[in-house]
């Protein structure tokens, strides 16, 4: 970056100099050229009143002079010249400055001397005697005196040239410097120094992306966190069912259980727990579908009224085993969404309501369609949930009653898959309950969702 200001700064101090100098060397050129043609002018009339009074005896006391005078007849012939034989020169009656001077008394030129063979300016005056005087000057003088003056200047761009790269790698330093200083860990620290108003815009993002990276990372080790609960839990709870299982094959390997009830007894517990291994494994893989954000399911117009009654036929028997009434109520209400993760909401729902309610119990499913969201309610008269843990419930393997889980064959992952299957909905989950007098769970699916 340094280098590139530096490249453009030099570059313009050159260019500036490059220019001043062609410049002046124009205007000076002019300049010598019309102090040049003004002497002549001046040396023109002179000459004249002289030769008007002496005639060749002019010429002939004539001595070393810086022109180059020329006397000419009317009809272009060469009477003298003080640089070239007069004999030898060719008739000038063409010459612009001659047929100029003839017509109108006075005439200028400046061309190329067939004679000298180099540029002159010319000036001529017709006399009172019809003849015509002409003097010049060779553009060499203006040359010589033009060098003169631009010798020097030339002998100074060495100089010039030194001072201006010193001053752009100077002024390059200077403007590179406070970016050099910047705190790029605390951009906005430098804000209120005087960093550049131009990079305040880049600081200010480079900021946010330093909260965005910070958030990002608790995010990250914070997820990282429940998974390494998740898994030393799910470990855990996998371990307990085999641990029972294992126990109860030992004994019926041994030989040591003679009584055939014992023999049915032991058989159904490692049954009973396989089962609630294998629902742990299909919760456990629900889950960590559902963790995707809904990520490759397919969605589709479905009615949540259908599926409520759906999931609650499914229920249907453990309902009647708890003694417990599951009712499905409201109105068809057509959303967008996934229809296994939506069974898998009021299944979880509809199966909590059924087994943490006493026998004689009513569990109520109520499905409402409004015109920007379908609600889903579902409502029991249970034990209800302690207020202290309900903001807890929805954590995975959060039990209010270990025990009681267990007895009833959950898993406590239930309401963690609710909340993921809302969320891959967009939904919000509320409850609401009271100990001993039971509980409403509600999930508000957005329609534009
Ligand atoms: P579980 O498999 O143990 O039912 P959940 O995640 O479904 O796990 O529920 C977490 C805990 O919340 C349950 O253990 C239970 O203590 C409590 N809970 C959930 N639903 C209800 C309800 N309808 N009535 C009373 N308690 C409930």
């Amino acid at each position: 970056m340094r280098g590139k200001i530096f490249r453009s700064i030099w570059f313009v101090l050159l260019a500036t100099l490059t220019v001043s100098f062609g410049l002046t060397a124009v205007f000076l050129y002019d300049h010598f050229t019309e102090e040049q043609l003004e002497q002549l002018r001046g040396e023109t009339k002179l000459v004249s009143q002289a030769v008007t009074l002496n005639g060749q005896d002019y010429f002939d006391r004539l001595g070393d002079t810086d022109f180059r005078i020329t006397w000419i007849t009317s009809d272009g012939t060469i009477l003298y010249d003080n640089e070239a034989d007069s004999h030898f020169m060719p008739n000038h009656l063409e010459r612009e400055e001659i047929r100029e001077t003839l017509e109108s008394g006075y005439g200028e030129s400046s061309r190329y001397s067939s004679t000298l063979f180099e540029r002159q300016l010319y000036t001529a005056q017709r006399l009172p005697d019809g003849t015509v005087l002409r003097l010049s000057v060779t553009q060499a003088t203006i040359w010589t005196l033009f060098l003169h003056f631009m010798l020097p200047l030339a002998l100074s761009i060495p100089v010039l040239l030194t001072i201006s790269l010193l001053l752009a790698s100077r002024l390059s330093e200077r403007i590179v410097q406070p970016i050099n200083e910047l705190n790029l860990d605390s951009p906005l620290e430098n804000a209120n120094q005087e960093a550049y108003e131009e990079i305040l815009p880049l600081l200010r993002r480079l900021d946010d992306q330093h909260r965005q990276i910070a958030r990002d990372r608790e995010e990250l080790e914070k997820t990282s966190l429940i998974r390494e609960e998740f898994t030393a839990n799910a470990s855990h709870e996998l371990k307990t069912p085999l641990h029972v299982i294992s126990g109860y094959a030992e004994l019926l390997e041994s030989g040591m259980v003679s009584s055939e009830e014992s023999r049915r007894l032991f058989a159904g517990k490692i049954r009973a727990e396989s089962q609630r291994m294998s629902k742990l494994v299909e919760d456990i893989i629900g889950l960590s579908q559902l963790d995707g954000g809904g990520a490759g399911m397919t969605r589709e117009f479905t009615d949540l009224y259908r599926i409520a009654v759906n999931a609650a036929e499914s229920l249907a028997t453990a309902a009647s085993d708890a003694g417990v009434t599951l009712k499905v109520e409201g109105e068809s209400a057509v959303m967008y969404g996934v229809p296994q993760v939506l069974y898998s909401i009021i299944y979880n729902l509809c199966s909590n309501a059924v087994h943490y309610s006493n026998s004689g119990g009513r569990v109520l499913v109520t499905v409402r369609d409004y015109r920007d969201k379908a609600e889903l309610t579902v409502a029991d008269n249970g034990i209800g949930i302690p207020a202290e843990d309900l903001d807890r419930i929805f954590e995975r393997f959060y039990r209010v009653d270990k025990s009681h889980s267990k007895e009833v064959g959950g898993t406590g992952l239930g309401l963690s898959i609710v909340k993921h299957a809302a969320m891959v909905h967009g939904a919000q989950v509320g409850v609401e309950s009271e100990l001993g007098k039971g509980s409403v769970f509600t999930v508000s699916f957005p329609k534009q969702a």
